[in-house]
């Protein structure tokens, strides 16, 4: 089989400076014990082997001592949440994706006198729960580009931005919508490059393969909307979170597969499976 292999699959800048600021943690020895709060990024493969170096994964009810490090994800975490971490004397170790913390940023800035932000993106998501958390006035999330009047006021004004991993073509399509109920709308760009990058990148190779497999942990944004593009450009898509989850009975007559990974997949798991289509 033809793999078609992405250049952009792999680990972003986020992803690989949160992993090293752990790496160092790990390194220095200096903390009684290592957590994250919440998966520090989204692969299960990734963490299972921080795991197994005693990185905890623990969730905001968990009590820390002082000598305790405490590591905060890629993705960001509420402010009050840091703010109350950083009081209560443990050491916190801040991965925090800089393109989160500059949206998160963003969005404290543009809202600070009152106006409401509509934050396109899945209301479920860590990511979410912080940038929602920086907004001074009001905050809705809106998880697809329909759009009607917001139920939120908006006297003081409309500020829209994005999850960062958001797809840019659905995010300018309800920009659009809400410019018609609002030309003065403030528009953050916070989606990432490297989220646009990854599917630019799979919408380029959907016309020259058979079939996409996509690799990455299901509970990773960018991953399912990798597949999502993918699908989208009409082509088959296959999503697994490892190599062992492909069935040759996917493949038969097909003769060129694409291969891409979202932005937490590490290039260990993406080399078995490029090894595996490329043996059928
Ligand atoms: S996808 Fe972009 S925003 Fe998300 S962690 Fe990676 S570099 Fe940061």
């Amino acid at each position: 089989m033809n793999v078609l292999r992405a250049k952009t699959a792999g680990f972003c800048m986020g992803v690989s400076l949160a992993l090293k600021k752990l790496d160092t943690a790990l390194a220095h020895g200096t903390c009684r014990r290592i957590y994250t709060l919440g998966p520090l990024i989204h692969n299960p493969q990734v963490l299972s082997l921080y795991a197994e170096q005693g990185v905890v994964c623990a969730d905001e009810t968990q009590h820390f001592s002082v000598n305790d490090c405490v590591v905060i994800r890629a993705h960001g975490i509420p402010r009050s949440l840091e703010e109350s971490l950083r009081s209560s004397g443990v050491r916190v170790i801040d991965a925090t994706c800089p393109k989160v913390k500059k949206a998160q940023l963003a969005i404290a800035r543009a809202t600070r006198e009152g106006a409401s932000l509509l934050l396109f993106g899945e209301a479920d998501h860590p990511e979410v729960r912080g940038l929602i958390s920086y907004a001074a006035g009001r905050a809705c999330v809106l998880g697809t580009s329909a759009f009607s009047a917001p139920e939120i006021p908006t006297d003081l004004g409309l500020v829209l931005a994005s999850q960062t991993t958001q797809d840019r073509a659905a995010f300018l399509e309800l920009e659009a919508r809400v410019r018609a109920y609002d030309p003065n709308v403030r528009v953050l760009e916070t989606i990432c490059d490297a989220t646009k990058e990854r599917q630019e990148e799979v919408r380029a190779i959907a016309g020259q393969v058979d079939i996409m497999v996509v690799v990455g942990g299901r509970q990773s944004g960018n991953t399912r909307r990798l597949a999502d593009v993918s699908a989208a450009c009409g082509i088959e898509t296959v999503l697994v979170e490892t190599a062992s989850e492909l069935r040759a009975e996917n493949f038969a007559k097909k003769r060129c597969v694409g291969l891409t990974a979202g932005a937490s997949t590490p290039n260990s798991v993406i080399d078995l499976a490029e090894k595996w289509l490329a043996a059928l």
